[in-house]
């Protein structure tokens, strides 16, 4: 039985499997452990069925991309977006060159991102939106069209049976990319299974962490299967226990954590997998989200590949929960509940009105109601055709803030002990697709003596070209990366 180990990983998702690779490639000696609940891995978020799988490049989505009040479009997100992604694509294409990773398509695919609006507001915007982004290079594939045969063209299914009268508009980037999250981190997680000190406990549970005087962490865990209950002490701890993180944030004690809370909100899409319809939609459609509604729930077709499985998606619908993992408890977000985030959650619950009002309608929708929803963007489509499948757990940030007491925030955030020695995961948006910079982001803050070493130096700018570097900012080294990524992970293909 393991008793010590340099760097302890809580949880089997998507963000230990890449913390735990990237920090095996930086150093092989290190001793990884990853901890997981379940019997197997990635059966949380990161499974390909309990997420939308998109490659998030700001390429479609239309909420990275503010109109400001003057009618302008602003893209400073947008092109921060699509640079860190692309970090994400540097690091699966250095792993696929290494031989650590499965053959890209097995895990990443082109699949068209187009953002498709109606109207004539919206489609000045996203002429506007157009204009503003192709300067930069990262955006110069995305065309813009207002021609209902082209964008037919594009996606079939979203304009047979529209009403001819409606003016839309569409763009579209060809190399946007669908994305097995599981694949990619399952993938590691068996080329860590191959490297020396690296162990993986499944049904393994992590039930408290203590910090000793040494600074190092005492971790206990119950055998799920035994009952029987053990300690692990650990140099560092990672808490990416997904939705799960918040309360062993809380366990762990460390100062950081004082003040954060979660709101749970549950994932659920329309699935169509009916061939003869999915072959002919190739394309993720991102629309405009309603108005009072969070940035999780902007409308998209999509399609999907998980292994051999070819998809339709649709939703995002959200549905109120008190559970912060899938298989979780529904006393999740009671027990999480303390003196030091009472106050934030209070705050939120008082001012989020909208929110509160859009999960009420999402949760006690009907069958009727969501369908017509998809008719939005396929109008033809029929009910047999479609089943609602529920997806993962989102655990949304509420955190303190001094002008109002507490606010509710939709990205990731990960907090850390001022020594370095622990890091937890909060948050799930724009999620998995950016897991490598925040993974890299979570190395120059906890492992900064090492990383400032030039072992460490040379090795990061081998598996990231660019580290280091803005792409945002540097056009030509920008697209020699895309290059190589695109040909390495066979992006540059259309299917
Ligand atoms: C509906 C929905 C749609 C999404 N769509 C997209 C998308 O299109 N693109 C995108 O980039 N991202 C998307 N995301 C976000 C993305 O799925 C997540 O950001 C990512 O999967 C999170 O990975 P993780 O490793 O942090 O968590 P998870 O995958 O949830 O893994 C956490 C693991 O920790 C384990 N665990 C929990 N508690 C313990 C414990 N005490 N002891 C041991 N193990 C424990 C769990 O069993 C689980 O295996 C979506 C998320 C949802 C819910």
């Amino acid at each position: 039985m393991i008793k010590e180990v340099d760097i302890l990983l809580v949880g089997a998702g998507a963000m230990s499997a890449t913390l735990g690779s990237m920090l095996k490639q930086l150093d092989p000696d290190l001793s990884v452990v990853i901890v997981e609940r379940l019997d197997k891995p990635l059966q949380e978020s990161s499974d390909g069925w309990n997420n939308a799988g998109t490659g998030h490049a700001a390429y479609c989505e239309l909420n990275y991309t503010p109109q400001q009040p003057d009618g302008s479009v602003n893209v400073e997100r947008a092109y921060g977006i699509n640079a860190r992604y692309e970090v994400s694509l540097q690091y699966w294409s250095y792993l696929v060159k290494l031989g650590a990773l499965p053959e890209p398509t097995k895990f990443i695919n082109p699949v068209p991102h187009v953002s498709f609006v109606w109207g004539e507001d919206n489609v000045e915007f996203l002429r506007k939106r157009h204009a503003a982004l192709i300067g930069h290079p990262m955006f110069a594939a995305m065309e813009f069209s207002e021609d209902p045969e082209e964008i037919k063209e594009w996606m079939p299914l979203v304009m047979e049976g529209r009403d001819p009268s409606q003016k839309v508009a569409a763009t579209r980037v060809p190399y946007g990319t669908d994305v097995n999250f599981a694949a990619v981190s399952l993938g590691m997680i068996e080329h860590m299974k191959t490297q020396d000190h690296f162990d993986l406990l499944l049904n393994t549970s992590v039930k408290d962490l203590k910090q000793d005087a040494d600074k190092r962490w005492t971790v206990s865990l119950k055998d799920e299967v035994t009952a029987e209950n053990y300690d692990i002490k650990a140099g560092f701890v990672f808490i990416g226990a997904g939705g799960a993180s918040l309360p062993l944030l809380q366990k762990s004690g460390i100062p950081e954590g004082n003040g954060y809370g979660g709101f749970p909100v549950s994932g659920q899409f329309l699935v169509c997998k009916n061939p003869e319809i999915v072959k002919r939609h190739m394309a993720k459609v991102y629309g405009k989200a309603s108005v009072g509604a969070p940035p999780m729930s902007v409308p998209h077709l999509d399609a999907r590949i998980i292994g051999d499985e070819k998809a339709l998606l649709f939703g995002p619908f959200a549905g109120s929960t008190t559970k912060f993992l899938k298989k979780g408890s529904v006393l999740d977000l009671f027990k999480s509940i303390r003196l030091n985030n009472i106050w934030p959650m209070m705050r939120v619950g008082m001012k989020s009105f909208d929110l509160i009002k859009y999960l009420i309608k999402e949760t006690f929708q009907s069958s009727g109601a969501r369908m017509k929803a998809l008719r939005e963007y396929y109008p033809e489509a029929k009910e047999e055709d479609w089943t609602l499948l529920t997806a993962g757990q989102r655990v949304q940030i509420i955190k303190k803030c001094e002008e109002d007491g507490g606010k509710i925030e939709f990205g990731t955030e990960v907090v850390h002990s001022s020594d370095g020695t622990l890091a937890a995961l909060l948050g799930a948006s724009p999620g998995a697709s950016l897991l490598v910079p925040i993974i890299l982001e979570t190395i120059e803050e906890c492992f900064a003596d090492r990383l400032a070493t030039e072992e460490w130096q040379t090795r990061v700018k081998e598996i990231i070209p660019s580290y280091g570097i803005s792409i945002v900012s540097h056009e030509n080294l920008f697209m020699s990366i895309r290059e190589d990524t695109l040909s390495t992970l066979k992006l540059d293909v259309v299917k």
